[in-house]
C-alpha cells in the first residue's frame, strides 16, 4: 500500500481527507490532532506502520510494515447521531466483521472492541474523544487489522490469541487498500442508522460468547462471572451475573474471555 494506490482504491467515498504516512507512531495520535485543528468530517490517517500503536489505557497495537491495515477516521458528530455515541464502537466493529463477512470469513465482535476469527483476535478498535469543554466535537476511530500473517504478534506479547485474514483465508488477502475501502464504505452506510432498532439487532447477533458464560476482567477488581445475553440499548452488554440477576457492563476498560 502507498498514498497512490490507496487513493485510488478510495475514489468514490466520501470521506473527508487522507494523510497517509509510511511509518507514524500512532494513527489515533495524528486524527487526535487533525481534530483538533478542525478535520473535516470522516477524515481519515492511515499509515503502513505504526511505531507506538495504541490499545486502550498503557496496552500496544502492534502494526508492523507492509502487513496491516492502520487507520483512524474522525466523525463529527451531528445531531441525529448525538444520542446515540456510546453506539459508535459497535458502528465500528459491525463494519469490520461485516467487511470479513464480505471475504466469506465468519468474524464475530468480542465487546466492546475486538473482532475474532475463528475465536482469535484479527482486529481492535480504539474510540476516543475530542472535547471542548463540556461539547463532544468529533470521536476518533482507530482500526487496526491484522491483514497478513506477518501483522499477527508473538505470542507472548499477546494476552488473547491473534490471527490474520491470510492465516484465515489459507490463500493471500486482497489488498490492504482494498479492504480499507470496503470498510469506510460499510461504516459510511451505516452511520446513518446507528440509532435504529435494526442496527442493535445486527450488532448483538455479531457478538461471541452470546448464551455462554463469560469473565468480565475489570482492572484490578475480580472478574465477575456469568452469561453473555445481548446488548443494552446503549450498547451496554447484558450478563446474567451468578445470583441469577440481569446486569449491564458498560463500555470501559473491561475485557471478555470464555469461562467454559
Ligand atoms: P484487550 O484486548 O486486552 O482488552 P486492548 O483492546 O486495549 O486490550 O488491545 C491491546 C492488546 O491487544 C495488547 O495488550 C495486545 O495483547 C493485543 N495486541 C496488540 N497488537 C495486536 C495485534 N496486531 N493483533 C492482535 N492483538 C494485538
Amino acid at each position: 500500500m502507498n498514498e497512490f494506490t490507496l487513493k485510488q482504491a478510495l475514489a468514490g467515498l466520501r470521506f473527508g481527507g487522507l494523510r497517509y504516512f509510511d511509518s507514524i507512531g500512532s494513527t489515533n495520535d495524528e486524527a487526535l490532532a487533525w481534530a483538533a485543528d478542525n478535520a473535516p468530517d470522516l477524515a481519515l490517517v492511515v499509515a503502513d506502520e505504526q511505531n507506538s500503536g495504541r490499545g486502550r489505557l498503557n496496552r500496544k497495537w502492534l502494526t508492523p510494515p507492509g502487513s496491516a491495515i492502520a487507520a483512524s477516521l474522525i466523525l463529527r458528530p451531528e445531531d441525529d447521531l448525538r444520542p446515540h455515541l456510546s453506539r459508535v464502537v459497535g458502528l465500528a466493529a459491525l463494519a469490520i466483521a461485516e467487511t470479513l463477512g464480505g471475504l466469506n470469513l465468519s468474524a464475530q465482535i468480542k465487546w466492546p472492541n475486538d473482532i475474532l476469527l475463528g475465536g482469535k483476535k484479527v482486529a481492535g478498535i480504539l474510540i476516543e474523544n475530542v472535547w471542548t469543554g463540556e461539547r463532544l466535537d468529533a470521536l476518533v476511530i482507530g482500526m487496526g487489522i491484522n491483514v497478513r500473517k506477518r501483522a499477527v504478534p508473538p505470542a507472548e506479547f499477546l494476552t488473547f490469541p491473534a490471527t490474520s485474514i491470510e492465516d484465515e483465508l489459507k490463500t493471500s488477502p486482497p489488498a490492504r487498500a482494498e479492504i480499507l475501502s470496503k470498510l469506510l464504505g460499510r461504516l459510511i452506510e451505516l452511520r446513518p442508522r446507528v440509532g435504529s432498532d435494526e442496527f442493535l439487532e445486527a450488532w448483538e447477533s455479531g457478538l461471541a460468547f452470546r448464551g455462554r458464560q463469560v469473565q468480565v476482567l475489570s482492572g484490578a477488581e475480580s472478574p465477575m462471572l456469568g452469561e453473555a445475553l445481548g446488548l443494552a440499548a446503549d450498547g451496554s452488554l447484558r450478563m446474567k451475573n451468578a445470583r441469577g440477576e440481569i446486569v449491564a457492563v458498560r463500555f470501559g476498560d473491561v475485557s471478555l474471555r470464555g469461562a467454559e
